[in-house]
């Protein structure tokens, strides 16, 4: 009999349109997955069980009556939990929103279900987002299932450990400095930032909104692509919501799955040397460049002078938006309160509460922040920081006069033991090197696999213009169709 987990989302959907499964046998094939490994992996902070298959019997239904499913209709997706979901706690892996269960279901969410996809839970990540391992959650760390004593890459590592676990075909994540394509970097998974504006904010909870874009997970890039275009379009709830139909990245990726490049030109950026890089990334990296070339990829060197300040620039700009966004979790509006014993201040519940529910690395970035802000050291940090980003996206202008699309390793290392960078964030704040200029700009990126260096996988990136996400696509795919698919060892 099929392992119906070890299915690509595209396969799912097909087989439960004709009646070769139901939505209910898959969903309950991935829960008993689910049940099997992730003691191990810890990629969900809670599982949906009766939600999932409650909806997976409403598309079984649907079918029966003879009903038009949509293209992911019986699809089980994870759900990073940055997104609300009505009555389904939400905690941002934070203590601060234990026990929160959202009135309402975000943006997202609504067109997951719409579709008819089936949201199996919510995943692990570092607190509020911030992070590059998923080791800052308040809930523990989640294990990579190509060796669970390394991390998954974060912030999104539930949802990419969830794929390649085989907990969930799709999952969904969210980017504002390369939360999606790390993980899938470390995981030999797909991740794709969309367009800033491409996909709606409304329910995300905020870190950096002007860099915050949820996004696509998948085992491949068609699965990516599917799940892009059912997400994905304009949002009247969300003011920064692009009113401009999803660019074919469904189509795109079929296109690239044709393995022909011939016409299309590539840009590697000169500023990334490779210095601060593993070799063995490197070296991955430079295989597939021949291997895109190999397919009728035209390749050229690009400089992007500006890309060097855009780690710093970033450090400035998340945390100032951050100290300004979480100020909303007070112990008033929103899950946890410490301290209200009817003796105490407002503001003294407020600073317990604050005190005992954000970690360590939250509390970092609220002080970066509001010191970048304060009057007197606004100009020199963060409007300084304001104009290296419009530097940043003047070099990617210029870029694009030149070639169709950037590349790039997504990360600098393979995934790293548990443990290795926590004592000093900026080990951990290098792991953005490559994926930061993007969010700085709004572009897509996506990262597909792209080999293994010591039996782990690297990532290649490829960004692309504006609501150019379709171009994204159809590199990665025939890049997939060169190099294939890679699985972890069984868990
Ligand atoms: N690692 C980056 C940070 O810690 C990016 C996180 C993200 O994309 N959410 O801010």
């Amino acid at each position: 009999m099929t392992d119906l987990t070890r299915l690509t989302a595209a396969e799912v959907a097909d087989l439960v349109a004709s009646g070769g499964t139901s939505a209910v046998e898959v969903t309950q094939a991935h829960l008993d997955r689910i049940a099997a490994v992730d003691d191990r992996v810890n990629a969900f902070l809670h599982v949906d069980t009766e939600g999932a298959l409650a909806a997976a019997r409403a598309v079984d239904e649907r079918r029966a009556a003879g009903e038009e499913l949509g293209p992911l209709a019986g699809v089980p997706v994870a759900v990073k939990d940055v997104l609300t979901t009505k009555g389904v706690p939400t905690t941002v892996g934070s203590k601060i929103l234990e026990g929160w269960r959202p009135p309402y279901d975000s943006t997202l969410v609504q067109r997951l279900r719409a579709a008819g996809t089936v949201m199996l839970g919510k995943t692990n990540m570092d607190e509020f987002a911030m992070g590059s391992s998923t080791e800052y959650s308040a809930y523990g760390p989640t294990h990579n299932p190509w060796d669970l004593s390394r991390i998954p890459g974060g912030s999104g590592g539930g949802s990419a450990a969830a794929l390649a676990a085989y907990e969930a075909p799709l999952a969904i994540g969210s980017d504002t400095g390369g939360s999606i394509r790390q993980p899938g970097a470390v995981t030999g998974t797909v991740g794709a930032k969309p367009t800033y504006g491409g996909t709606s904010r409304y329910g995300l909870v905020a870190f950096s909104s002007s860099l915050d874009t949820p996004g696509p997970c998948a085992r491949t890039v068609l699965d990516a692509a599917l799940l892009h275009q059912v997400i994905g379009g304009h949002d009247p709830r969300d003011s920064t919501s692009i009113p401009q139909p999803v660019p074919d990245v469904v189509g795109a990726a079929k296109l690239g799955a044709t393995g022909d490049l011939t016409g299309v030109k590539l840009g590697v950026v000169t500023e990334f040397t490779g210095e601060g890089a593993e070799p063995g990334v490197m070296a991955a990296f430079r295989e597939s460049v021949e291997a895109l070339a190999k397919l009728g990829a035209e390749i050229v060197e690009v400089s992007c002078p500006h890309f060097k300040y855009a780690l710093p620039a970033y450090y400035l700009i998340a945390p100032s938006e951050c100290s300004s966004n979480l100020a909303r979790f007070d112990g008033v509006r929103f899950g946890l309160r410490t301290g209200d014993d009817g003796n105490r201040s407002l503001e003294e519940v407020m600073s317990l509460t604050r005190e005992a529910g954000f970690g360590p690395e939250v509390k970092r970035r609220i002080m970066i922040g509001t010191y970048a802000l304060s009057s007197g050291y606004y100009d020199a940090y963060y409007g300084q920081a304001q104009k290296v980003r419009t530097l940043i996206t003047r070099d990617f202008t210029s870029a694009f006069e030149q070639v169709d699309a950037l590349i790039s390793p997504t990360t600098p290392f393979v995934a790293f033991p548990i443990g290795a960078r926590t004592s000093d964030p900026y080990q951990m704040y290098l792991a953005d090197l490559f994926t930061i200029p993007t969010n700085l700009y709004g572009g897509p990126a996506i990262s597909v696999p792209c080999g293994l260096s010591d039996g782990l996988p690297v990532g290649l990136q490829i960004m692309a213009p504006t609501m150019a996400d379709d171009r994204m696509y159809r590199v990665a795919a025939a890049l997939e169709s060169t190099v294939g698919t890679f699985t972890p060892p069984a868990l």
